[in-house]
């Protein structure tokens, strides 16, 4: 090689630098296989060897740590193939130099820019010069070959990965709650209060059935939630924080709770921008899921369960969500459900005359996509439906559940008590092992026994704080279930249609109590309304309700009423069915007494022919009409019927008449005679 090298070498190689470089690709290579660094670096003595001075060989090592998968992240690479292009290098040298790029097309663009430049290229095998055929051919077929042994190498590695992830072997990080025994298989952590709280997390979800609700639960309880340190190395560090909410729904989603292993559940995408992002995926696409591999919190079903009830209540929170009771009437707020379109029906408050009255209406359709709404149904029957069959159906039901409700507190308090109970315990054991340290050191070392002490103190304080939040809670605790609860839960228990019923309960308590015991009510508009009615626990009772008059048939005037009017105009005026219609005790649609305008609206409304057109059409005339006809003045025709020579048929409540076109008429003064005689007489006739 000696001769061949030095034949290579020329001094143009030698006035320009000798380029290192340096690479391992992982940092756990850069720490561990350090013999390899220092061949890399013994690479300069070959420069030396071949004519550069030491000064002159630059060494390029800031890659270390980086894959040489790609080129993106390599600044150092990057830095090469600059200077290489312009023309700074005389020889480029590494270890096996085709790994300079494990991508052949780096790899091949390096050595097109080498042979365009005349710079050498050295690896421990020899030298090359990429501007003879034979040698490109040769640093062509390293790097082909390098890219080839990499991919094998990644298969190898994977394919062995899989078959021992197949074989629920790999040893994967565990959750906090999970720890590898001696023989490496996953058990529960040994820790007690570790294992209560996840006990107590995973029973917590199961009751209020959601994320949010079992935060605020550990919040409200003051209970810390564990952790381990994961990463690093210290990896048995166990430390306690507040329970945050994407803790808590990774915490569900994590199937090693329920004692299964799982490989793939997350895979890795390549970013545009260089980079990788994890995504999930989803469970039939994981590559291995082993169910009861090894001890868990939950069962499989349950686990199941839970996913179950997180999708569920993530769509809920998309459209509208079971809300919890607020003000107002309507009984099943927050309930119901759309017959037609599956969605949430919300409650609107219609005002009517003197009372407030709720529907139930469906109407996020119609607000989304500007449509008609759904479907709109006024609650008043259903809510009284509702009441009836839960005084009807509940009272072994009821003590059940109240029951059982009594049950799950009780055991729940304990469950926190216990918990409690463990923090104080833990404090203790903190501030022993405190004393303990402190008690150990060598008295005359002050700076470290004053620190021990502080310290000692600080735990002192610790268990004392840790104390009296145990005691303040279980205190509160203690109180609450045993006087009032159990007091409620035993009212509802025994007496529930005194409770149901009694004015002192406010709506908003009943709504409480339907929410105990039913789970969702689906109706369904038209001429009937149907309500299904599911129970908590599952029974379904379909309830069929007569359709409420809307707000406009309230309103509206009965149809023989109606008719009466129409019939009564044939020879009354307007007041004078008025006073017929409230002596038979007839009502408005908005169930009034009668008066003239209520009459003139409904006849409008009805389109009733006036009494003047029905007189018309039999051919009555006017006063004016008949004073022309037998030319008299009208003047004259009014005194006739005043003195009731001739008959007049009274068209309005001014008693103006109408009169028959011919018949007896007296002769023009005739009428004056007879006038003290029928003196009485008018158009009262009509009256009849
Ligand atoms: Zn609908």
């Amino acid at each position: 090689m000696a001769i061949d090298s030095q034949q290579k070498v020329t001094t143009s190689h030698l006035k320009r630098d000798a380029y290192l470089y340096i690479r391992q690709s992982t940092v756990r290579q850069v720490f561990e296989n350090q013999e390899s660094t220092k061949r890399q670096y013994a690479l300069r003595q070959k420069a030396v060897a071949l004519g550069w001075e030491m000064e002159r060989v630059v060494v390029i090592d800031n890659d270390l740590g980086q894959s040489g998968a790609q080129t993106a992240d390599r600044q150092g690479f990057q830095r090469l193939v600059g200077d290489v292009g312009m023309g700074k290098a005389g020889i480029v040298m590494g270890l096996e130099v085709s790994r300079l790029a494990r991508n052949s097309t780096d790899w091949h663009r390096l050595l097109e820019i080498c042979a365009l430049t005349d710079t050498l290229i050295l690896d421990e095998d020899g030298i090359y010069d990429p501007a003879h055929f034979n040698d490109r051919l040769l640093l062509g077929l390293k790097g082909t070959m390098s890219e080839a042994e990499l991919h094998v190498l990644q298969a190898r590695l994977r394919g062995g990965f899989l078959n021992k992830a197949r074989r629920g072997e790999l040893c994967l990080p565990l959750p906090v709650g999970l720890v590898y025994n001696t023989h490496g298989i996953p058990v529960l952590d040994p820790d007690r209060q570790v294992q209560d709280s996840l006990r107590l997390f995973f029973a917590t979800f199961q009751r209020t059935g959601s994320a949010c609700a079992t935060v605020k639960y550990f919040r409200e309880q003051g209970l810390k939630f564990p952790y381990r340190g994961s990463k690093g190395f210290n990896t048995d560090y166990l430390g306690w924080i507040d329970l945050a909410h994407s803790k808590a729904v990774q915490t569900l989603h994590n199937p090693r709770y329920a004692g299964a292993y799982v490989f793939g559940r997350t895979r890795t995408i390549k970013r545009v921008s260089g980079g990788a992002s994890h995504e999930r995926v989803s469970q039939e696409k994981w590559q291995v899921l082993i169910q009861e591999a090894h001890p868990g919190y939950i069962s499989w079903q349950e686990y199941e369960r839970n996913q179950q009830r997180l999708l569920e209540n993530a769509q809920l929170h998309a459209s509208e969500r079971r809300s919890p009771p607020r003000e107002g009437s309507a009984l099943l707020q927050g309930l119901v459900i759309c017959g037609r379109c599956g969605g949430r029906m919300t409650v609107r408050y219609l005002s009517r005359k003197e009372s407030v009255v709720p529907a139930y209406i469906c109407q996020k359709e119609g607000i989304e996509r500007a449509e008609r709404i759904c479907q709109s149904i006024l609650g008043l029957s259903i809510d009284t439906a509702i009441g009836r069959l839960l005084l009807d159906t509940l009272t072994p039901m009821a003590l059940e559940v109240a029951l059982s409700v009594q049950q799950e507190l009780q055991a729940r308090q304990e469950e926190v008590d216990r918990l409690h109970r463990q923090q104080v315990e833990r404090a203790r054991f903190d501030a022993e092992l405190a004393k303990r340290r402190y008690m150990r050191v060598d008295p005359d070392n002050r700076l470290v026994a004053d620190s021990l002490e502080a310290e000692w103190n600080e735990k002192l304080r610790l268990v004392n704080q840790a104390q009296e939040e145990y005691e303040r809670k279980s205190q509160a605790n203690r109180m609450e279930l045993s006087e009032q609860q159990k007091a409620e839960i035993t009212a509802l228990a025994n007496d529930f249609p005194r409770l149901w019923n009694s004015p002192q309960t406010s709506q908003r308590e009943r709504k409480r109590m339907v929410r105990l015991l039913i789970e969702d009510v689906t109706l369904c508009g038209g001429e009937e309304i149907t309500a299904h009615v599911r129970f908590k626990g599952g029974t379904v009772t379909s309830l069929h309700l007569p359709r409420p008059k809307t707000s406009a048939e309230l309103r509206t005037t009965p149809p023989e009423v109606v008719a009466e009017i129409d019939r009564l105009l044939n020879e009354h005026t307007d007041l004078e069915i008025v006073h017929i219609l409230n002596k038979q005790g007839m009502l408005t649609g908005m169930a009034h007494k009668f008066d003239v305008i209520a009459v003139q609206r409904i006849r409008r409304a009805y389109g009733l022919k006036t009494r003047f057109e029905r007189l018309r059409e039999k051919g009555l005339l006017t006063v004016q009409e008949l004073a022309e006809k037998i030319h008299v003045s009208s003047h004259t025709i009014k005194n006739w019927k005043n003195n009731g020579l001739i008959r007049g048929y009274a068209y309005n409540d001014k008693l103006e008449c109408l009169y028959e076109p011919s018949g007896d008429f007296p002769e023009k003064w005739k009428w004056k005679y007879s006038a003290q005689k029928q003196q009485t007489a008018s158009c009262a006739e009509s009256y009849a």
